[in-house]
């Protein structure tokens, strides 16, 4: 039996490259806990039928002695990656027959090196949510309480790792969605600087916020994983060159930010308060200052997003029409194809955005709301690059309340949006943000601790994050 629940990509990899177990081998560990789990828990859409043939390639990796630190090991992807042959369909009935015509960049890298992809996981539809709850394919469950949301967008990426259903996965983020639900089913997830993962192969959302994030067990994974995956791609116009991406790096000077007038707007549930006060006092305890600073403008953040975002959803969504992907609805005229295709392929919460988008780009308000919104979201980059002058990192919780019950927000979108308050800064400001587990309620409801650094500092949230994560399994 191998031990999946302490078992981390390096272990993993030493025991294949020993020969103590074969890439089948552990491949089959996590497809008999798929099927003896999945049914309840929902975290997979599919399973892959070509695990087979991945096993090969990565098991002769091995045997040829070109095995790498991520050969042979099995994640799950969520169901906005594409990978060629195999369908992608973002969660949402427009999308449910659409096959990948190529591979995604992430794909692409992780193939290399010989990775095995298990099977493509449930989010909300087209990343749109905090629980998975609007996913046209079913509701994933919290494998920490079945009863309860294992957040969202990339819920089902989150379920497949915490239910030992895969060692690892990808997620993607344009606001939150690989932070809150690695937060809310007791993972580590990263959110990495903009630009630094390749968008080519991902059905976008919202393409100036959008990246691909690793979640995993422990903070090393998720730094193996994004190494591998963190590379140019001449493919992406905003992907960053591998010349600038050797900037000089300032020394850490373990000096850490509390937006503390933020934590005080942002609704925090005591207990969640409680728990990310003594995650700082642990980080204090071992050397790190952690001061108050101000950031008088974040506290707009969501309401920035919630202007960004849907305008960027209306133009991305445009492209599923019924004649060029997907669900295409018969009917006498153009125009009733488009409008016949959308209303049934899209679902509540895409449409909703859809309209509003539309409505915030359309002439008159295009000037009110979206120029607007873009003129803010300058000035929160500029103080929050203003204030890594001063502080490494800024930490908050990762969300300002335990994974909520199903149906809990799902009818009031506001309650639900509110989700995303701590996360907003770091997609809007395009910097790296991670979220590390900082223990559990007597329940067994884990908490989350949420650290952002300056554009590229990957390595800063690596670094503390370790630090903190050794701290709370003390
Ligand atoms: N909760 C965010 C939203 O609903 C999640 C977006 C994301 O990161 N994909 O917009």
């Amino acid at each position: 039996m191998i031990d999946l629940k302490n078992l981390t990509i390096e272990k993993a990899h030493e025991s294949l490259k020993n020969k103590e177990y074969s890439v089948r081998e552990l491949a089959d560990a996590y497809l008999d806990v798929i099927k003896e789990k999945n049914s309840v828990i929902n975290a997979y859409l599919e399973v892959y039928k070509d695990i087979d043939e991945q096993v090969k390639i990565a098991q002769e990796m091995f045997d040829n002695d070109t095995a790498t630190l991520l050969t042979g090991i099995p994640i799950a992807i969520k169901d906005n990656i594409l990978y060629e042959g195999h369908v992608a369909s973002a969660s949402s009935k427009i999308l449910e027959n659409h096959i990948a015509t190529y591979d995604s960049f992430v794909i692409h890298k992780l193939k290399e090196q010989g990775v095995v992809v298990l099977g493509r996981t449930n989010m909300d539809e087209f990343a749109m949510g905090s629980s998975t709850e609007t996913s046209a394919y079913g509701v994933t469950r919290n494998p920490l309480d079945t009863e309860r949301v294992p957040g969202g967008s990339s819920g089902g990426s989150a379920a497949s790792v915490a239910a030992l259903m895969s060692l690892a996965s990808l997620g993607t983020e344009t606001c939150g969605s690989v932070r809150q639900p690695a937060s809310f089913c007791g993972l580590v997830g990263l959110k990495p600087s903009y630009g630094a993962v390749s968008r080519s192969g991902i059905i976008a959302m919202g393409s100036s916020l959008d990246q691909v994030g690793p979640m995993g067990k422990s903070v090393n994974d998720v730094e193996i994983i994004f190494n591998a995956i963190s590379k140019h791609d001449a493919k992406d116009s905003t992907s960053i060159p591998d010349e600038k991406r050797n900037i000089l790096k300032n020394p850490i000077k373990k000096r850490i930010g509390i937006p503390r007038e933020f934590l005080q707007g942002g609704g925090i549930d005591s207990e969640v308060l409680k728990n990310f006060e003594e995650g700082c006092e642990k980080l204090r305890k071992v050397g790190y200052e952690i001061v108050d600073v101000s950031l008088p403008s974040i506290k707009y953040s969501l309401a920035i997003y919630y202007i960004i975002m849907p305008a960027e959803v209306s133009s991305n969504l445009a492209r599923y029409d019924g004649i060029r992907y997907g669900l295409s609805e018969k009917a006498d005229n153009l125009f009733d194809v488009y409008a016949k295709s959308r209303g049934k392929g899209f679902g509540k919460e895409a449409r909703r955005r859809i309209l509003l988008g539309t409505y915030i780009l359309s002439h008159g308000y295009h000037d009110a709301y979206y120029n607007t919104a873009i003129k803010v979201r300058k000035i929160i980059k500029d103080e929050l690059t203003n204030i890594f002058s001063e502080v490494d990192a800024i930490i908050t919780p990762t969300v300002p309340f335990l994974p909520f019950k199903l149906g809990e927000r799902l009818n009031d979108p506001m309650s639900m949006y509110l989700c995303d308050i701590f996360s907003a800064p770091a997609n809007l400001a395009d910097i790296p943000s991670i979220s590390i587990p900082s223990g559990k309620t007597e329940a067994g409801l884990p908490f989350g601790i949420q650290i952002t650094a300056p554009f590229l500092r990957e390595d800063i949230l690596f670094a503390i994050g370790k630090d903190l994560e050794k701290l709370i399994a003390e």
